[in-house]
């Protein structure tokens, strides 16, 4: 009898709070909680009527943007799967999750819409909507026209907890996207795991800055909405001075973003200008931050807690969080309490604390599965534990440190080198904006470390690469200088969830 609710129960448990209070802004429009549940009954009677049964998949193409949130309401109440995608997904992207997860419907922003095709590929007939913004052309029902005008005598559905909520694709950096499915019981644990470990309060005010298409943004999200019943402030399209100004006017309390967002804060002149004394969490994950700014985030914006959130699409967010009192932020934190974290060996044997081990994570917020493909679900779970790729180590107190994902861990003649571990050392030069490093096949060492360094202001580059060579050489062990440099003219390529397109920059010089 003590089992977590499910999402639609959390969401009318959320909506009973108080339905002045606010709900929703996106930029000059604004919702309370009574008029969000009254749209999203109407959308989730709308999808009904246009065909949609429980466990049917719902494809969501759309930015940040208010009807994003009222899908995802709408789709959860009716027991449907949300199928969220990134506006940065090209034409085949689009194609291939429509036809991976069977739609029966997809809600497009106007900007992707052309990407839609018109049906499956097997000839079965896909229902497609388009968001405001646009004209609907053929074939295309108009948003409007799904908000149902009589949507008397709607019931939530009461899905079964390993029921599918939503379905995220992985970015597939490695083959084909695979959708991780996330479960109601996975949705329901981040949430509330997340809340009691962050103290969050009824009626918080949180910024969502990362696309709720992305595991991060879309638990942030549920996060702000079932879980603490507050007010979730849009931002679509991140600029580090609109997102500065919208935690100022909305007076934002937490947010969760990636370490490349807290990096332009510190390089925006704004931030000093800035009204900050709102926020009192601020959280990062998706990727490693760099000492430096975490020392830069330190500096100028005391005052705020930060913490570190480790995780993925397949762990639905967060494993480990950084405790409350600690400030170890080089450490992504500790297991949340129901999370079973192991580090193995090659051999899938646990190595002792303190010796770096592929990361292994099992627990409530654990996705069952792939949808639809065996294949990828029997290679990367076993025995209940999903296989992260990622190198990490458990030190004796319980805080995980993760070093580098497998697959960018370079092999310089036997020495095994963390990409990460050099990347911070050059991303601490004051002139250096961005570094990665890559291995590059090496007929001697097996792989050498290539470095690409962008650092916009600098024109003497070989003096910058003595610099960096020596900052190298004194702060890291001597194997781990980069062998070879690139100077970069623009940003580094980062993906749709903002990180570095490490395999891209090896074929630039593989
Ligand atoms: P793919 O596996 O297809 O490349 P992806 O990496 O984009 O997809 P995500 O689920 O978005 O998939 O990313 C999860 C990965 O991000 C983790 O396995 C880890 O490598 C990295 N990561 C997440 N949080 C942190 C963190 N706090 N610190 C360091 N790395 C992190």
């Amino acid at each position: 009898a003590d089992r977590p609710p499910h999402l639609p129960a959390m969401l009318a448990q959320a909506r009973s709070v108080d339905a002045s209070a606010p709900a929703l802004v996106d930029g000059a429009r604004r919702w309370t909680w009574g008029e969000l549940d009254a749209l999203s009954t109407r959308l989730a009677v709308g999808l009904r009527q246009a065909g949609v049964e429980p466990g049917d998949r719902v494809v969501l193409v759309a930015p940040n943007r208010a009807e994003f949130v009222v899908a995802t309401h709408a789709a959860l109440r009716l027991g449907a799967v949300l199928v969220p995608v990134s506006m940065r997904e090209a034409g085949p992207g689009i194609a291939f999750i429509l036809n991976q997860c069977r739609a029966t419907l997809v809600i497009a922003d106007p900007v992707l819409s052309m990407l839609v095709p018109p049906a499956l590929s097997d000839g079965r007939p896909l229902t497609r909507v388009l968001l405001p913004g646009g004209i609907a052309a053929g074939g295309w029902l108009h948003w409007d026209a799904l908000l149902a005008t009589d949507a008397s005598g709607f019931a939530d559905a009461e899905p079964a907890e390993e029921d599918p909520a939503v379905l995220l694709y992985t970015s597939g950096t490695t083959g084909a996207p695979k959708g991780a499915v996330l479960t109601h019981l996975n949705l329901v644990h981040s949430v509330l795991h997340y809340r009691h470990a962050l103290g969050l309060r009824t009626g918080e005010t949180g910024l969502l800055a990362v696309p709720g298409s992305h595991v991060t943004g879309l638990v942030a999200l549920v996060l702000a909405m079932a879980g603490v019943a507050g007010s979730v402030v849009l931002l679509a399209d991140f600029k580090a001075s609109a997102s500065l100004a919208l935690v100022a006017r909305e007076r934002v309390s937490y947010t969760l973003m990636v370490p490349a967002m807290y990096a332009l804060w510190l390089r925006e002149p704004a931030l000093h200008d800035t009204d900050l004394s709102s926020l009192r969490l601020a959280g990062f994950g998706g990727a490693p931050m760099a000492g430096a700014t975490i020392e830069g985030l330190r500096a100028n914006c005391p005052g705020i807690r930060l913490f570190n959130a480790y995780g993925s699409t397949e762990t639905s967010s967060p494993a480990t969080l950084t405790p409350a009192g600690s400030d170890r932020l080089e450490a992504v934190g500790q297991p949340l309490p129901c999370a079973d974290i192991l580090v193995m060996d090659e051999t899938g044997r646990e190595v002792p604390h303190g010796t770096p081990g592929e990361v292994w994570i099992a627990g409530p917020m654990v996705v069952p599965r792939y949808w639809d493909n065996p294949q990828a679900t029997a290679d990367s779970f076993v025995a209940g534990y999903w296989k992260s790729g990622d190198i990490g180590t458990m030190d004796a107190d319980g805080f995980l440190r993760v070093h580098d994902r497998k697959k960018d861990m370079i092999n310089r003649g036997g020495y095994k080198v963390f990409s990460v571990e050099v990347e911070n050392c050059l991303v601490g030069h004051d002139a250096v904006q961005e570094a990665a490093t890559v291995g590059v096949p090496c007929p001697v060492l097996g792989e050498r470390i290539h470095a690409f360094v962008y650092a916009p202001a600098v024109v003497d580059t070989g003096r910058l690469q003595q610099e960096l060579t020596a900052r190298c050489r004194a702060q890291l062990a001597d194997y781990k200088t980069p062998d070879a440099w690139t100077w970069l003219a623009e940003p580094l390529p980062r993906n749709a969830n903002g990180k570095v397109m490490k395999r891209s920059l090896r074929e630039r010089v593989g």
